[in-house]
């Protein structure tokens, strides 16, 4: 299942579960991200981020 992750600036695409904060993931676009306590809503962060571009071109590719 895909979803979306704010890390490192921007809002990627995944696929599989959430990562927790700390973890890294290899976005839909190609690229290795980390998420910080503040990519993660439950634990209070906003996703104020951008969309990446490549990952919903991706997302909308499936
Ligand atoms: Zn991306």
């Amino acid at each position: 299942m895909l979803q979306w992750q704010q890390a490192e600036g921007l809002r990627h695409a995944l696929e599989g579960r959430a990562p927790a904060e700390g973890a890294s993931f290899v976005a839909l676009c190609g690229i290795s991200v980390t998420v910080t306590r503040a990519d993660i809503p439950e634990l209070g962060g906003h996703w104020f981020d951008p969309t990446c571009l490549p990952c919903e071109r991706a997302w909308l590719a499936r």
